[in-house]
């Protein structure tokens, strides 16, 4: 193909440069269908540069003090905070996310994960015990492991690929990191600035290009004894194979299935609006978002009613438009494979009550070729459909009635996954007992994407291995040792 000079070309980022690749892939901006970006398209070789480069970078940056560590990373946090408006332009137009999303969500999210490492990384203490009858003291200690590899998605571009730099860099390690091949700009843009902010060369390398290339080459690197991975779970799989000749650490943060339970006493003036944005927000493209909402029946014609006349109100449209609430899906495979859920769930005799198929969706005459479709509803589908099984990462939601507290606790379980759940009751006794019980990584009551960094997150069963948060990715990211002293 093709392409004007008028392209992006990105370029990886080893050992403290820029370094061209030969081959590239196209990267396309979902809101117009055009190609904009080329992103290097690597393999082995760079990666084995990378991971050189990271070796070699970790001697003096394990050595250095968590205070000194620390105020590298708040320095990069203010300097990505100073571009913030540049970021998320950026953001969005690679990912086709609103701006708005952007702004407030994506860009500020990768800025206070560095702060947040920064400060945490200065607080771990380590355990210490005494045996008084044997005359010894025991105590831990923890150290870096080594080069961390990172591997990230296309939803979350630059807020997810930082949650695993900040904590990686701010513990000792050095990293090779390798975002999404269709949403790696911010990560690019973000290299350019590690040197001002006195990130030594070698210690973040970022390496651009596809899954089963430049992901494979890192999982399957010897001298890479970590994988920190978000992503699907067929993935996961891939990589705990590949890995597992190596026996490498693994993180893995996968997908989910998440139910919100609304029971008959919820605050609908609360649950409505927050179950709208946690079924639809970022194009329902979180892998936190509710895709399965249990409601009530003594409540449920009232809620269907109200939850698709806001939902009809939501805009879709030109990302870059304050007003727009939704921008563009990822891809045009992406979209399309959204949309087959929806026919799907119609062939299966579940009724859509609004978007897809069913409202007419303008778009302004630049969107005509974007990936868009509008906020859809899905009501009378059976638990078993393929719709409230498998994970559709989608604006696609499916209500459904419930009568009684057992009930609904097996029918949100009775997915694969496990990772968010929202419980929605003025019952504090009934939120705690149903939350307790929910096989899900975090519960949301009575709200939804209230995170404190300090607590872990992950997800069960499908959904996820280990738990990141400021003592999990703590663990992760060292190793520890026992050491025993007798006097
Ligand atoms: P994906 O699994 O296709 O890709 C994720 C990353 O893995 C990309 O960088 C990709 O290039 C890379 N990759 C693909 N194949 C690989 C291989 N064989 N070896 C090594 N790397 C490989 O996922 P996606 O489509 O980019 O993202 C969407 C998925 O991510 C959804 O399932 C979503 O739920 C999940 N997700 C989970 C979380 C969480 O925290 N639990 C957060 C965001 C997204």
């Amino acid at each position: 193909m093709a392409h004007s000079k008028a392209l992006l070309v990105l370029e990886n980022f080893i050992g403290g440069k820029f370094v061209p690749c030969s081959s590239y892939i196209d990267s396309y901006n979902p809101s117009t269908g055009d190609v904009y970006c080329r992103v290097p398209d690597s393999g082995k070789e760079e990666v084995e540069a990378a991971v050189k480069a990271a070796k070699n970078a970790f001697p003096v940056w394990s050595s250095k003090s968590p205070l000194e560590r620390s105020q590298i990373l708040n320095k990069l946090a203010d300097l990505i905070e100073q571009d913030l408006e540049t970021f998320a332009q950026a953001e969005s137009k690679d990912q086709g996310k609103t701006i708005t999303f952007a702004r407030t969500v994506d860009i500020p999210r990768a800025v206070y994960n560095f702060r947040f490492f920064a400060s945490s990384i200065l607080h771990h203490m380590t355990e210490c015990t005494e045996m008084a009858t044997m005359g010894c003291v025991h105590y831990t200690s923890r150290a870096p492991v080594g080069v961390a590899g990172l591997i990230s998605p296309w939803n979350l571009p630059l807020y997810l690929l930082t949650w695993k730099i900040a904590p990686a860099i701010a513990c000792g390690n050095t990293v090779v990191a390798k975002p999404s091949e269709m949403t790696s700009v911010t990560a690019w843009m973000m290299c350019k600035l590690l040197e001002k902010a006195g990130v030594p060369h070698g210690v973040v390398n970022v390496v651009f290009g596809t899954g089963t290339k430049a992901g494979e080459a890192l999982v399957c690197h010897p001298d890479v004894p970590l994988i920190s991975f978000t992503g699907s779970t067929l993935t996961a799989q891939r990589i705990m194979e590949k890995s597992a000749p190596h026996c490498k650490r693994l993180s893995m943060e996968l997908g989910g299935k998440n139910p919100a339970i609304v029971f008959d006493d919820a605050d609908l003036t609360q649950c409505i609006p927050t179950t709208l944005r946690s079924s639809f927000a970022n194009q329902g493209e979180i892998c936190l978002c509710t895709s399965r909402i249990f409601v009530q029946r003594g409540i449920y014609s009232e809620f269907l009613k109200r939850f698709v006349a806001e939902a009809k109100k939501w805009k879709v449209g030109n990302p870059s438009d304050p007003t727009v609430n939704m921008g563009a899906l990822i891809s045009k495979e992406h979209l399309e494979k959204v949309r087959s859920y929806v026919k799907k769930a119609q062939a299966e005799g579940a009724r859509v009550l609004c978007g897809e198929g069913v409202d007419f969706l303008a778009l302004p005459t630049g969107n005509q070729k974007g990936y868009f479709m509008l906020p859809t509803v899905i009501a009378e589908v059976k638990d078993e459909s393929c719709c409230m099984q498998e994970e559709i990462f989608g604006p696609v939601t499916c209500v459904v009635a419930f009568d009684t507290e057992e009930e609904v606790i097996e029918r949100a379980n009775g997915v694969k996954y496990g990772l968010a759940a929202t419980v929605w009751s003025s019952n504090v006794g009934r939120v705690h007992r149903v939350a307790q019980r929910l096989q899900s990584g975090l519960v949301w009551t009575n709200c939804w994407l209230v995170r404190d960094l300090n607590l872990p997150f992950g997800g069960m069963k499908a959904s996820g291995i280990g738990r990141e948060g400021a003592k999990d990715s703590y663990e992760f990211f060292t190793e520890v040792k026992t050491i025993t002293i007798k006097h």
